[in-house]
């Protein structure tokens, strides 16, 4: 089912809600075998939709190739499903805990069970796998899911919405599309869970207004990822792996690196390298087939006033790889940049860059880079770029990022098994690996009396075997 949601149809959305939830209660936990059929029947759509998500996303975008939207978004999906589905007997089971000596002989474990109904709210830079991960997520922990994609990617919205709709009955999934006033209306519901997926900004409004149903929240936000490369470090293949992260999507990924700290001996060394590395990723600049246009005017406009922002501010200006003047036939096609030196006072050293930009600062010991992290707000990924000598441990032990990557960026958020979350402004909780699948579970522990009753023992009348318990746990009565 799907709702095409205006402002005065919140009513819509409340009764599918009602009627998940209504199923949810009547069917209860949904058993192994149909959460792997659930899993199934998303897994075999997702295929059979395939060359639809990569035109759908390209349209959005003004150009993504497709390879760039099957290994950044398809190839993900198919992974955590598969994961999801290797792992589910496990994940389901119900995990024995230790039991107290005074409460021996009774049993303790806990139980997974689904939360019931949960929502999810999706960005536009991965508009299909950041849908369709959560909800993978949600079904294998045995929920029903209500999805609101983004506005900003009408086409890849409405495959998503023609996808699930051919697959799953309303009562199991349900699309909801619309604007930033079905958004603020959706996160309003009193879901069992809540996963949002965008801003630091919005992801506050969600929270407060989940707040008033308490829905528990998990929020998938954003800010400045710093990478930092070691003194000497910088070569041919620590400048492949920062191009990657930093050109892939151009620019518009959560866990792109937002900007480098450089050792200052290295610094000319970095625009160097960096140049040529974006010249072998990319040979016909932002005319190559592999380079994704910015999703829309706005945000074109406000990368390029960032550069200007800095530019005026006396910071240089380095276009990467090829020239300017043979650029983009395409829309919204920005040149890789380097902005080398930029100050605090400089927006693009203050807000998210989410684009082909990348400031350059230097640093002279490892103190000074581990400072300038940690006098900023808790950023969703940290990149190290060097050896395994005691300036790596240093800066590990001594920040505190969502996920950290060594001598690679982006990569941690594709091991299925390591949970992907931010801290603070860059986010709360997290999903992947069985961190997500208890984030949409309820772990209910549970107490099973034996047949020994030794807690019984333990109430009034009070008698010597209280008192010797006490003494045990508790030392002499100090009477
Ligand atoms: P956004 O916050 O503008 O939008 C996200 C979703 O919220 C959309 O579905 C939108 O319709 C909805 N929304 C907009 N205004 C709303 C409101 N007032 N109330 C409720 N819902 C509202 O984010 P975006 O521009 O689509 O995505 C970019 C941001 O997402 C960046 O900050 C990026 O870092 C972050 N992001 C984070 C992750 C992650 O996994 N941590 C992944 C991708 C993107």
């Amino acid at each position: 089912m799907t709702l095409h949601v205006q402002p005065d149809q919140n009513a819509d959305m409340a009764e599918v809600l009602d009627r998940q939830r209504s199923a949810f209660l009547k069917d209860g936990p949904p058993s192994f075998r149909d959460r792997k059929d659930r899993l199934a029947r998303l897994r075999a759509a997702v295929l059979a939709h395939r060359a639809a998500i990569q035109e759908a996303i390209s349209a959005d975008f003004g150009h993504r190739s497709r390879h760039e939207t099957d290994l950044m978004e398809l190839f993900g999906v198919i992974q955590s499903i598969d994961y999801l589905a290797r792992n589910l007997r496990r994940f389901m089971k119900p995990e024995r805990r230790h039991v107290g000596l005074f409460y021996r002989a009774g049993r303790a474990y806990v139980d997974y069970q689904p939360k019931g109904v949960v929502g999810v709210m999706a960005p536009w830079n991965y508009p299909f796998s950041l849908t369709i991960i959560p909800l993978a997520t949600a079904i294998a922990a045995g929920n029903r899911a209500m999805l609101k994609p983004s506005e900003l990617t009408p086409r890849t919205s409405e495959v998503i919405r023609r996808m699930l709709e051919a697959v799953f009955a309303p009562e199991e999934v349900a699309v909801v599309l619309g604007g930033p006033e079905v958004g603020a209306a959706f996160s309003g519901l009193p879901f069992d869970h809540l996963l949002f997926t965008g801003s630091t900004a919005v992801g506050r409004k969600v929270m407060k207004a989940a707040s008033d149903n308490l829905v528990p929240v998990t929020l998938e936000l954003g800010g400045k990822s710093p990478v930092i490369v070691e003194r000497g470090h910088v070569d041919d293949r620590t400048m492949g792996s920062i191009v990657f992260g930093k050109l892939s999507n151009a620019g518009q990924t959560c866990v792109a690196p937002d900007y480098a700290l450089v050792h200052e001996d290295d610094l000319e060394a970095f625009v160097k390298l960096y140049d040529a590395a974006v010249a072998r990723a990319y040979p016909d600049g932002p005319d190559s087939p592999d380079y994704t246009s910015i999703v829309n005017d706005r945000h074109y406009d406000r990368l390029k006033g960032l550069i200007e922002d800095a530019r005026a501010r006396g910071a240089r200006v380095v276009e990467a790889g090829i020239r300017p003047e043979t650029a983009a036939a395409r829309p919204r096609t920005l040149a890789p940049t380097l902005v080398v030196g930029a100050g605090d006072e400089a927006a693009i050293m203050q807000e998210e860059i989410f684009g082909p930009l990348l400031p350059v600062r230097t640093y002279r010991t490892i103190d000074e880079a581990i400072g300038h992290v940690n006098a900023r707000p808790r950023p969703l990924a940290l990149y190290y770029f060097g050896g395994e000598g005691a300036d790596r441990a240093k800066l590990l032990r001594l920040t505190t990022s969502g996920n950290a990557g060594i001598n690679n960026t982006m990569i941690h958020v594709a091991q299925d098994d390591l949970p992907f979350g931010g801290i603070g402004p860059s986010g709360m909780g997290a999903y992947h690996g069985i961190e997500g699948f208890r984030a949409m579970s309820h772990a209910k522990g549970v107490f099973v009396q034996g047949r020994w009753n030794l807690p019984g023992l333990l109430r009034a009348p009070f008698g010597r075997l209280v008192d010797f318990a006490l003494r045990v746990t508790l030392g002499p009565s100090g009477r």
